[in-house]
């Protein structure tokens, strides 16, 4: 069996679009389920989805308590998912269901992961995809796993990857950079990015700032250590910057203001020290998440579909 799962937050407007589109493409490809999960959405998402599921037994919802963000909601579905391979696709169109046999094609190839990346970003923002460019570039420089530019939660996973990626026990999740921490055999195919068929994306700055973060925390230790090279290189210039007034001071006589050069090296020093301990919380506050060991999320009712038997 095959089991498509979809993270949903407030995706109303877009979903008669979404199984049009996806219901005839699964009905050809032999017995399958469709995983919807609802991540707390304040919309009629749910009830749109409990009307499906009278027309589409293979559709099964799994509706979160509140809304825990799209990292976790994934997790939840593949949790429930029970095909011997999943894929994941957003709820928007914007990863176009026509790919979804091609991802079976390499999946019987033998890949046991196949990543679906997009082609280009012409559609979004100029600076969400200045943005995006960057972080990756800094990311696969700085971190033990890569990361494609493009690279989004379009992929396939082999059952083997699921039960992996399910045995993770991290709660700061960032998903793109541990499907590929897992290993297996990985392979990329290529589609266009769509316009959203409806709705408005669920992504603001503040979230993408704080995904990015997620991302360079979980994956590398750099900027922990970065700051004991900094702390080191700014004593050592003041050392230096010393010995050059005391000679100068020696040589030409003492000079009278002196003044800005203190304020200057206090404000200075108080920002390194600042961010410094910024990044220590950073970290700090995961392991203070972690050790909490709170589940990632709460399902408040599994609507599972009907069986033979119950109807
Ligand atoms: N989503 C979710 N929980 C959230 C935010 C988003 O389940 O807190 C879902 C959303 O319904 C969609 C997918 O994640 O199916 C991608 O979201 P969106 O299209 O807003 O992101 P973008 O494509 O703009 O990156
Ligand atoms: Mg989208």
């Amino acid at each position: 069996m095959i089991s498509i799962v979809v993270p949903m937050m407030n995706e109303e407007a877009g979903l008669p679009a979404l199984f049009d589109v996806l219901i005839p493409i699964c009905r050809d490809m032999g017995p399958f389920e469709i995983i919807a999960v609802n991540d707390g959405s304040s919309d009629t998402t749910l009830d749109i989805l409990v009307q499906y599921q009278q027309r589409i037994p293979e559709l099964a919802i799994v509706d979160l308590s509140r809304n825990f963000g799209k990292e976790a909601a994934l997790i939840a579905g593949l949790a429930h998912c029970s095909g011997a391979v999943a894929i994941t696709m957003d709820a928007d169109l914007q990863h176009p269901p026509e790919y979804i046999p091609e991802m079976l094609g390499k999946w019987h190839d033998g890949y046991e992961i196949v990543s679906a990346v997009r082609e280009d970003r012409q559609i979004e923002t100029f600076t969400k995809r200045l943005t995006a460019t960057y972080f990756y570039k800094i990311f696969n420089k700085i971190s033990e796993v890569k990361i494609m530019q493009g690279e989004g939660d379009f992929r396939l996973l082999d059952r083997k990857a699921i039960d992996a990626l399910l045995t993770l026990p991290e709660r700061a999740r960032f998903n793109k950079g541990l499907f590929n921490w897992i290993g297996f055999r990985l392979c990329h195919i290529y589609h266009p990015l769509r316009e959203r068929s409806a709705g408005e994306t669920k992504w603001d700055y503040r979230k993408l700032l704080r995904f990015a973060i997620d991302g360079f925390i979980s994956f590398s230790s750099l900027p922990l250590k970065i700051w004991t090279h900094i702390g080191l290189m700014c004593s050592f210039s003041a050392i230096v910057y010393a010995i050059y007034v005391f000679i100068k001071t020696l040589i030409i006589g003492s000079e009278i203001p002196g003044y800005p050069t203190i304020i200057i090296a206090i404000f200075f020093m108080g920002g390194l020290i600042l961010s410094g301990i910024g990044i220590l919380g950073e970290y700090i506050s995961r392991i203070f998440e972690e050790t909490k060991q709170r589940p990632l999320y709460i399902v408040r009712q599994f609507h599972r579909p009907e069986t033979e038997e119950e109807k």
